[in-house]
């Protein structure tokens, strides 16, 4: 078919061998893909042509510009899937009801890091407690501030904090995740309140039977800056995490890394071990160093990554 000029063009969503693009005038257009970009995902950057003979599908998309960060997910035929490109960073949701875990933050934490995007640890449901809990808490989050996260309060019920979350999503594209219940349905319909979200529309036959999937999608956010969403993106976890990268995940580690008396020093009861005298010195929490190895107990256990339930 007789094919245009090569143009720019974003990744909205992709479903099976199309996908949704935004043109520079901000129109949406659904195109076929060539077999070369099969693998895109909602975020990607690509050049696509519009189609001129005006049958079928409005376009082809014929390259992918580089990815500056990828979310996969380990998936039963390939290896790893992609599910969405480009993400600058991610939020994570944590409540402080049923209870606050430092130690499915520090995972977060270690799989965000590996990805290349910046990690927002945001706290949801500031209303259910008093000013008091609130700073007690608080001050357990600045262990967090003094190595380099941004935290932040939120109450999505009361609407504390929203503004300036909004704040930090402009001009960058973001996901949110967080364990099941801390609040992230409330929040994506608050900042989203148009968009028609959560509903599962792709089918696929995946040989284990029939089962229904979501697409991962972009969503321009009124205040600025684009959101990616699914289901499947919000429970985003410890996905095939390798024990090598779990240590780079714990960020105030790096300046100890060669500091250890023996080179492979597991930092348990190791004698001359650096972070275990940082911990002694009260320069590294000793929570961070538990949680270390909790982590690193269950990537190295045998079960398949992703059934790790965090
Ligand atoms: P998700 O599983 O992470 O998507 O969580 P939901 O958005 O479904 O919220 C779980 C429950 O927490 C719901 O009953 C919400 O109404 C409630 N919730 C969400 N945000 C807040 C908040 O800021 N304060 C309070 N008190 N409850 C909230
Ligand atoms: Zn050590």
């Amino acid at each position: 078919s007789l094919l245009g000029e090569p143009q720019k063009g974003l990744v909205i969503s992709r479903f099976g061998q199309h996908a949704d693009i935004e043109n520079d005038q901000g129109e949406l257009l659904r195109c076929d893909l060539r077999r070369t970009v099969s693998s895109i995902v909602a975020g990607d950057r690509v050049i696509w042509r519009a189609n001129l003979t005006e049958s079928g599908n409005h376009g082809v998309i014929e390259a992918v510009e580089e990815r500056n960060s990828v979310l996969t997910r380990p998936d039963f035929y390939d290896g790893v899937k992609s599910v969405a490109a480009n993400i600058d960073q991610i939020i994570v949701l944590s409540s402080i009801l049923p209870e606050l875990s430092f130690q499915i933050i520090d995972r977060y934490l270690v799989a965000i890091e590996q990805m290349g995007a910046e990690p927002i640890i945001v706290i949801n449901k500031s209303d259910l407690i008093d000013e008091f809990e609130r700073l007690k808490i608080d001050g357990q989050l600045d262990y967090y501030r003094e190595i380099g996260y941004q935290v932040h309060w939120l109450s999505v019920k009361q609407k504390q904090g929203t503004t300036q979350l909004a704040e930090l999503l402009k001009g960058k594209t973001s996901i949110l995740v967080g364990q099941s219940g801390v609040g992230k349905s409330s929040l994506v319909n608050q900042l989203l309140p148009d968009a028609e979200i959560l509903i599962g529309d792709v089918s696929d036959v995946s040989g284990l039977g029939m089962h229904t999937t979501t697409v991962a999608r972009l969503y321009h956010l009124a205040s600025g800056g684009d959101l990616i969403d699914s289901p499947g993106i919000r429970e985003f976890a410890l996905w095939h995490l390798a024990p090598e990268v779990i240590f780079d995940g714990f960020i105030e580690f790096e300046q100890y890394r060669h500091e250890c008396k023996f080179r492979d020093c597991k930092h348990l009861n190791d004698p001359g071990c650096a972070l275990k005298a940082a911990v002694q010195a009260g320069k590294i929490k000793a929570e961070r160093l538990e949680n270390y190895h909790k982590i690193l107990e269950s990537v190295a256990s045998d079960k398949p990554a992703h059934k790790i339930d965090i």
